[in-house]
């Protein structure tokens, strides 16, 4: 469901760039998907909506906030989580895969070898981004 929420962390929007902090109200519509894949989510309404997000008829009655958002808000902060360690690890995966196949140009894909080998770089690549972040 389309709703306006408190921000739980300082982000900023994927589109206009506009950032918001902590405590910040902001749109958020997790059942839609904007042009990058993302849930409609932004400080201003205009760039919301032209995101696709869905309308928000009326603000949360003051003082159910709290009843309200408690789910949401922890749920915008976990699909958030995962959609960065996702895109982390889609990069490094790919990244890895690419090694296997510069170094190793004529092995089977197919094979336990290349796999353990773009499986060592995976974790290569892991640590080393651990390391630098
Ligand atoms: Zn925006």
């Amino acid at each position: 469901m389309a709703m306006r929420i408190s921000a739980n962390f300082h982000s900023k929007c994927i589109e206009c760039e506009e950032e918001w902090e902590k405590g910040e109200k902001i749109y958020w519509d997790p059942d839609t998907k904007n042009k990058k894949g993302k849930s409609p989510t932004c400080i201003t309404y205009h760039c919301y909506q032209a995101q696709g997000g869905a309308d928000i008829s009326e603000e949360s009655p003051s003082g159910k906030e709290d009843l309200t958002f408690v789910v949401p808000l922890e749920t915008a902060a976990f699909e958030y989580k995962v959609k960065t360690v996702e895109q982390i690890l889609d990069t490094l995966i790919s990244r890895a895969h690419k090694k296997t196949d510069e170094l190793y140009p004529n092995l089977d894909k197919k094979s336990n070898t290349y796999g353990m080998i773009r499986n060592a770089f995976i974790d290569h690549y892991i640590s080393i981004y651990t390391h630098v972040t």
